[in-house]
């Protein structure tokens, strides 16, 4: 048998030093150029591309394809045209052998350019992946993963695997089942997240656990949402929140400097109360300002009661003057933003602290004070040419949601790429639909003073949790988990588990937690999302080897399928 040798070096590799060797390269045509008695061809690989010179009595190149597999045999030469562009441009391989190992037809996309219709590109995503930018962000995945285990194993945490087919674990979406071969009467769910089993692992004595866990949630629909996505998962033991805060702050901080190049010193933590009360949502993007200022009291005292008819809030925000420098239609771009949002004209002021300026807005002058001004101004820090638009009596969501669509109407120029922020104690449930929800999942643990409004007013608990947001999406999330059976099980009838729901679904569980369960907290961050927010690039699915598209369709596999 003739043993065939495909490569001594990749097609990254060759520089100025391997200048006279004799080199076997082997990969996929990138492109030819045919001259006189010269071809030139770009080989690829995922490590780079190197130029080969083909003299067209060694071999006709006309015949060849791109994306066709070759090897070659052939010595290094120095460039005439050096390509700084290229870390092989200095060099090229004259070529004197060739065999073409398997021949391409042409492909259906494309590799050199980056135009594609999604569509296309899923289908054909193996030849996709042969794209440098894929290529990047898969090597870059990898490394991630590297890091972050040399960052957790350092500390003594211990990579465990846990069931995909599993039960469900409550973390809000609908479960994919599977059905069990020998009843179709029973199934399996496919693991939402490793919740349950993270946590008994903690009773099973494993005080450090960490895993790369596949998760499966049959959620909605939603751009940027795949059903199959990947979790950092962690999970301590004797460990209170402020410490598992620490620990992956330290390991964030990292990953931003390696792969964004950012220096963050701190991750500052703001509760949930005041993130809704500064920024109108709990996934708050802190690159730009436009912070809330409460004045509902500064103007309920003023002569202004008539404006506040629904006891909601009256909120100043500044906008400062750089995010509108050169929109000569600041206040007709405002107030457009603010109408997309059903937001009346009558219910806004908008105050320019330019002297000269004055006044904008409904009936402005008439309803502001000066000494109200003057101690707007004042509470919001107001510069000259700075605007603060007053909204009248509003709910602090919609404002959330307003601050959002002022900053992508006016885009100013932002100082900060990356701007993380941890949102502390969650309230431990949330009304829908008048029933008691789990805000995380329930086996979040009370905020321990709380316990006691359990029974009377449990709206009224805080959890102690903790999100991580980064640039207003949410990366990551947690909390200390409940330790003790009896508390748990009156979280579940609190959220209206039945008796027998409780024993069929979390009877294990429960029983488990009677037998010296440590005391024990953990997190989870979703690889993808942190993939994208660290390179700023926006599509998850250029972080997935193989995605499903916005439908939760393989288009290349062509699954979900038809069951025959
Ligand atoms: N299991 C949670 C989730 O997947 C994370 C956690 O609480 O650790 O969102």
């Amino acid at each position: 048998m003739n043993i065939i040798k495909y490569r001594t070096h990749n097609c990254g590799e060759l520089n100025k030093n391997n200048i006279g060797q004799y080199v076997i390269l082997s990969g996929w045509i990138h492109n030819i150029r045919n001259f006189g008695y010269f071809s030139f061809l770009d080989l690829r690989d995922r490590f780079g591309i190197t130029q080969l010179k083909i003299n067209k009595k060694i071999y006709n190149s006309s015949v060849l394809n791109n994306e066709s597999i070759i090897t070659i045999k052939g010595t290094v030469l120095e460039r005439s045209k050096i390509n700084n562009n290229l870390y092989t441009g200095k060099i090229e391989v004259l070529v004197n052998k060739i065999k073409v190992l398997n021949d391409s037809k042409k492909t259906p996309i494309i590799i050199a350019n980056n135009k594609n219709n999604e569509n296309i590109r899923l289908k054909y995503r193996y030849l996709d992946l042969r794209r440098e930018f894929l290529t990047k962000n898969i090597i870059m995945r990898n490394k991630t993963y590297i890091e972050i285990r040399k960052y957790l194993l350092n500390l003594s945490f211990i990579e465990i695997d846990t069931p995909i087919l599993s039960v469900p674990t409550s973390e809000g979406a609908r479960n994919f089942t599977v059905q069990y071969r020998f009843d179709n009467k029973y199934s399996y769910s496919l693991s939402q997240s490793p919740q349950i089993f993270k946590q008994l692992i903690m009773m099973g004595g494993f005080d450090k656990y960490f895993q790369f866990a596949k998760c499966f949630r049959d959620e909605d629909f939603r751009s940027n949402r795949q059903i199959e996505f990947t979790q950092l998962d962690c999970e301590m033991s004797f460990i209170n929140y402020d410490e598992i805060l620490k620990i992956f702050e330290r390991l964030i901080i990292i990953l931003i400097k390696k792969f964004n190049g950012e220096n963050i010193r701190r991750i500052k933590r703001i509760t949930y109360k005041k993130a809704i009360a500064k920024y109108g949502t709990d996934k708050p993007d802190t690159r730009y300002s436009l912070k809330f200022t409460n004045i509902t009291k500064l103007v309920f005292n003023d002569n202004l009661k008539d404006k506040i008819k629904n006891k909601k809030e009256t909120i100043a925000i500044k906008i400062p003057f750089y995010f509108f420098k050169k929109n000569k239609n600041i206040y007709k771009s405002l107030i457009k933003t603010v109408q997309k949002h059903d937001i009346k004209i009558k219910d806004l002021v908008f105050l320019n602290n330019n002297k000269n300026k004055g006044l904008i807005g409904y009936k402005a002058k008439s309803h502001l004070t000066k000494q109200l001004k003057k101690n707007i101004k004042q509470l919001v820090k107001a510069s000259k040419k700075d605007i603060i638009v007053i909204f009248f009596d509003q709910n602090l969501l919609k404002l959330g949601q307003i601050r959002k669509t002022i900053y992508k109407t006016l885009r100013p120029k932002l100082n900060k790429k990356i701007a993380p922020l941890w949102i502390t104690k969650f309230p431990l449930f949330k009304k829908v639909k008048n029933k008691l929800k789990s805000v995380h999942h329930p086996f979040t643990a009370p905020i321990p003073e709380h316990i006691k409004y359990l029974k009377t007013n449990p709206e009224l608990v805080k959890s102690q949790s903790y999100d991580l947001i980064i640039n207003g999406i949410e990366i990551g999330g947690g909390s200390i988990r409940i330790n003790k059976k009896d508390l748990q099980k009156q979280i579940f009838r609190i959220l209206g588990y039945s008796k027998t729901k409780m024993k069929v679904e979390f009877g294990f569980f429960l029983e488990a937690l009677e037998f010296g369960t440590p005391p024990h907290g953990g997190i989870a961050f979703g690889i993808e999302r942190l993939m994208s927010i660290l390179t700023l690039e926006k599509d998850i699915k250029n972080f997935i080897a193989f995605p499903k598209n916005k439908y939760g369709i393989d288009l290349m596999c062509k699954t979900p399928r038809k069951i025959l």
